[in-house]
Parts: structure tokens; C-alpha cells; sequence
């Protein structure tokens, strides 16, 4: 609560009687610790009612992320941008000790004096290409996750009365989504397996995690139901050792990754490609961020940010959630 005063984000602190009546669909009973159905004691409450909520009326969500990115696209265009699809990057080329460029699996040799490792869950194969993972503190992994879409219960128009829930008495996220369903993700409880994964190779059919998920947020949403078809996503984050990201340079000199988004930064995209752009800029120019890490200022809420603490030379940040939340 400090932080959304300190930055000035309206918030209503609900009590029970206050959850009821904006949400009278949720159960408000508590369920923690999380736990998987096979664990004794699973959707049994602990505790008459959960110890409370904060409603943030200006929160949302985006619906529909490849029409948000296409228009990211559009913006870049018109600026001078260009992007060539389906290439992939097998090289990273130096020369004289600096990056110089990249090569597409079909041959083609992209100069440049500056490379962005953005490859998501692949960027630790790309910083492997380019030799500066062993120069880094903090790496990142691919993590396979499952998000569950269900319909809500009978009655209930949840594009209308749902809104995103960050619900950490039953270790899940959850928000409306597209054709009147609920979206259901994992916030990373500990009794959840962490599965670490080839991002070239792993599973794309649901699991019993899937299943998990929605009894989980059946003990939150009075009537939910488990439908026999399991649809949804499953998908790879890209992971960081603390579940921060890394926005930084690297020791090749011109080459920078903004990565280990670990499942939370797709709305940051538009300030982390600011802050990104103002650091390449000073760097480029002479400035030591290593020692002397880049200052950002944050034009809308007018705050300057240490960029020292995207490094990939810090030491694992122990106030991480070391989950989605971050
Ligand atoms: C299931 C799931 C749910 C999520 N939910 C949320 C959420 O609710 N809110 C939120 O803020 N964030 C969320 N995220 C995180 C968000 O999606 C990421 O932070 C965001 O997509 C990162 O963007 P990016 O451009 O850095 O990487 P990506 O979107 O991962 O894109 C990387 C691109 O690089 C390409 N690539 C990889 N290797 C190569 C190569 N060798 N050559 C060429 N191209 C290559 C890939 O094909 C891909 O197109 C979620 C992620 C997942 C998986």
C-alpha cells in the first residue's frame, strides 16, 4: 500500500463485507497454504476469512496482445524500423573485439555495431552464441507454464463483473478473458513443480497441472466448474535466477539483452524499450555502467530509476517473490 501511495495509484482497501459486495461470486473464506488436489487437507478452508483485499479501479489488462504488439510494430515502422520475420539467428559476429553483426539460418550477414538480445526464452542460447553468458552473475531459463481458460459459473457474465485477481491464498492469478471465460495461471506457490525446459523441445499438451489450477480457483469462485476439455496455453517464460529481469549491457561491447522477463513484463515493453534505447545511448558514449549504473527518468510518474538493479552482475535480490509476481 506505501508503494501505490507513494505513487499516487487510487486504491480501496476491502474488507470482507467489501469483497462480498463487489464480487458477491467470490468465496472469502482462506485456503493457505496452497496445495495440489493430492495433498490432505486440499479445498479445505483454514480460516473463516482471508485477511482482506485492495481494489485498484484503474488496473486492466490487455486482451488481445498480438493486435497491442502489431501496433509496436506499426509505431517502429513509421519511425524507420524494419523487421523481417521468420529468421532465425544462428550467429552473433564479432570482430576487433566488439559485436559486428548477425547471420540468418538461410546465410544472410547482418551488420550492426549494436545487437539486442530479445529472444525471450530463447535468450540464453543467443548469450551463449555470443559468449557473455559465463560473464554474468544472474542467467535465465525457460520455465514450461499452463494458463487454464474455463467458463465462469452459470449466470455470471465475467467480462462485465470479473476483473484480474491476484490471489496469493490459492497461488493464482486470474482475469476475464475473450468469449465470456476466466483466465487461470499459476502465481508459483512452492507445492507447484518448476519445470525447466528446452525451449525447442518441450510438451505443449495440458497436465494434471491444468486441472490444479482451476480447483485452486474453485475454492475462490463459488460454482466454478472443471470442464472435461482442457483448453487454454502453454507456454514458456523466460526465467531470471530471482525473477527479475535483466536489462543490461554485457562484456562484448555493443552487445545488450533485455531478458529473464520472467512471465510479467509484457506491459513494461514500452518504458523497458525508453530505458533500453537512453542506455545503449550513454554507454555507447563512454559511460561505465558497470560502475556508474545509468539513470532513467520516468517522464509520467517523474521519478528517476537506477538501472543498476536490472545488472547481470547483482547478487540474486532476496525481496523477489522469485515468482510471476516478481
Ligand atoms: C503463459 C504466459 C503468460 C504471460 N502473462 C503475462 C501477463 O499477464 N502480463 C505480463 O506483463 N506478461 C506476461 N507474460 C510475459 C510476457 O509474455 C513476456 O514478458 C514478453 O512476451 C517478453 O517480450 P519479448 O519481446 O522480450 O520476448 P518474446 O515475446 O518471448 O519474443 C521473443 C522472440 O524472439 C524470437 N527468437 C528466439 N530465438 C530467436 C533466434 N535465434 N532468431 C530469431 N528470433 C528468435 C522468438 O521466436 C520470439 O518471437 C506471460 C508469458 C507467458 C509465457
Amino acid at each position: 500500500m506505501t508503494s501505490l501511495e507513494d505513487l499516487g495509484i487510487d486504491f480501496e482497501e476491502l474488507d470482507i463485507e467489501g469483497i462480498k459486495k463487489k464480487f458477491p461470486f467470490l468465496d472469502t473464506r482462506k485456503y493457505f497454504p496452497v496445495k495440489l488436489p493430492d495433498d490432505p487437507g486440499f479445498a479445505e478452508p483454514t480460516g473463516d476469512v482471508v485477511d482482506g483485499a485492495i481494489f485498484i479501479p484503474e488496473s486492466g489488462h490487455i486482451s488481445d496482445p498480438q493486435l497491442s504488439t502489431h501496433n509496436l510494430q506499426r509505431a517502429a515502422e513509421a519511425r524507420g524500423g524494419e523487421f523481417i520475420f521468420n529468421a532465425e539467428v544462428v550467429e552473433i559476429r564479432k570482430k576487433d573485439g566488439k559485436v559486428a553483426g548477425v547471420t540468418l539460418k538461410d546465410g544472410t550477414r547482418i551488420d550492426a555495431p549494436i545487437v539486442v538480445n530479445v529472444a525471450g526464452p530463447h535468450s540464453y542460447i543467443i548469450n551463449r552464441m555470443a559468449g557473455v553468458e559465463e560473464g554474468m552473475n544472474i542467467k535465465t531459463r525457460a520455465l514450461r507454464q499452463e494458463v487454464c481458460h474455463v467458463p465462469p459459473p452459470d449466470g455470471i457474465d465475467y467480462q462485465k463483473e470479473g476483473v484480474m485477481i491476484s490471489d496469493g491464498d490459492i497461488g493464482c492469478y486470474s482475469r476475464p478473458e475473450t468469449g465470456n471465460h476466466i483466465l487461470v495461471g499459476s502465481e508459483d506457490p512452492a507445492c507447484d513443480e518448476r519445470e525447466w525446459v528446452d525451449p525447442d523441445n518441450y510438451d505443449k499438451n495440458f497436465s494434471k497441472q491444468w486441472t490444479a489450477q482451476v480447483l485452486r480457483e474453485a475454492q475462490r469462485i463459488k460454482g466454478l466448474r472443471v470442464p472435461n476439455q482442457m483448453q487454454g496455453v502453454v507456454d514458456l517464460y523466460d526465467v531470471s535466477d530471482d525473477w527479475i529481469p535483466i536489462y543490461d549491457q554485457s562484456d562484448l561491447p555493443g552487445f545488450y539483452m533485455a531478458v529473464g522477463t520472467s512471465g510479467n513484463q509484457y506491459k513494461n515493453a514500452p518504458v523497458v524499450g525508453a530505458m533500453m534505447a537512453e542506455l545503449i545511448d550513454k554507454v555507447e558514449a563512454g559511460c561505465d555502467h558497470d560502475r556508474d549504473p545509468v539513470q532513467f527518468y520516468m517522464k509520467y510518474t517523474g521519478r528517476t530509476f537506477n538501472m543498476g538493479f536490472y545488472s547481470r552482475l547483482r547478487k540474486i535480490n532476496p525481496d523477489s517473490s522469485f515468482s510471476v509476481v516478481g
